[in-house]
């Protein structure tokens, strides 16, 4: 049988066998990428839902991952933070992203907000509390600031602890929010359960709106039952004028996508985040 799930092979065979040691010498490598200076931060604008891009101010970014490998080049995100997960290793890089992300943050001038995404590890190792914590005491960054974007699978595996952390974040001042709403196993009770600020509702609805009115339906929905909790609603993924004139008609708080702008480096934003960055 050629049984294959995540982490399991039943069966050597030759090239599972070179998969195997690719991914050994990926985890080596990886491992010694922050150090190297390899990992680096892009940033993307979420703007105010406005009626068009020209009326959508941008009142912040999300932070995310960027690893530039000497001779590889370019590894996505997609690639790395599994790899990182699997390897224990998104707590060490997940702190350096934290950390990072807050520290580029404190030094702009606008007082903007910054989005940070967290990984499950990052919640069952280490004390995340505490680490939030410090680092906010470190760089200076005023807790209101900082945003901390999760996926259910975080609060899946233990609900009791996940609640506590949630609850112990938010007593430091920080936002959370609720990432990819609507994607894997996105359940109301969770909404119910645990106090989100936000609701981001994932691209793959954003993508549809306008294509099928099942999409519209939902979109719309999320919108009501996000802010019937007193939560806000970003909708990321957008690339058109169309998706965003429908998004701010329905009461959609903020949006994220190509058409407001593509994660960059800061210097790419300078004009917006002001302090000594060059463009
Ligand atoms: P995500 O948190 O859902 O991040 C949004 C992803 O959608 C980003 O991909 C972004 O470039 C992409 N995107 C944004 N707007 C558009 C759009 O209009 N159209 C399309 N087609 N795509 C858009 P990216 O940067 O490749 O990140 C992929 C995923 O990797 C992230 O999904 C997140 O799950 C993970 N990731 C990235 N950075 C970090 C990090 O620092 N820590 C952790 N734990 N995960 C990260
Ligand atoms: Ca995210
Ligand atoms: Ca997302
Ligand atoms: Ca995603």
């Amino acid at each position: 049988a050629k049984a294959k799930s995540r982490g399991t092979i039943s069966i050597f065979e030759p090239e599972m066998d070179q998969q195997i040691r690719d991914r050994r010498v990926l985890h080596q490598e990886l491992s010694v990428a922050i150090k190297n200076g390899e990992l680096s931060l892009y940033y993307q604008p979420q703007a105010a839902a406005g009626p068009s891009v020209a009326g959508s101010k941008i009142i912040g970014f999300e932070a995310l991952a960027r690893w530039h490998h000497p001779v590889r080049g370019f590894v996505p995100p997609g690639d790395f933070i599994p790899l990182a997960e699997e390897s224990g290793l998104i707590v060490e890089m997940g702190e350096w992203i934290l950390r990072e992300a807050c520290r580029e943050a404190a030094s702009w001038a606008v007082p903007m907000q910054v989005a940070v995404n967290l990984s499950p590890a990052q919640f069952t190792h280490g004390d995340l509390v505490g680490l939030v914590h410090s680092i906010l005491l470190e760089t200076g960054l005023t807790p209101d600031r900082l945003e901390l974007e999760i996926t259910e699978g975080v609060l899946i595996e233990d609900f009791d602890r996940g609640l506590s952390l949630l609850r112990r974040l938010k007593a430091l001042g920080v936002r959370i929010s609720m990432d990819d709403f609507g994607s894997g196993y996105s359940s109301l009770s969770y909404l119910q359960a645990f106090p989100f600020d936000k609701i981001k509702i994932d691209r793959a609805f954003v993508i549809n709106l306008g294509r099928n009115p099942q999409s519209a339906a939902i979109v719309r929905a999320v919108i009501d039952l996000g802010h019937g909790l007193e939560m806000s609603i970003v909708a990321e993924g957008v690339e058109t004028e169309a998706q965003l004139a429908f998004l701010a008609e329905e009461g959609c708080d903020a949006v994220q996508g190509y058409l407001i702008g593509r994660p960059a480096p800061i210097g790419q934003f300078a004009a917006l985040v002001g302090g000594d960055h060059l463009a």
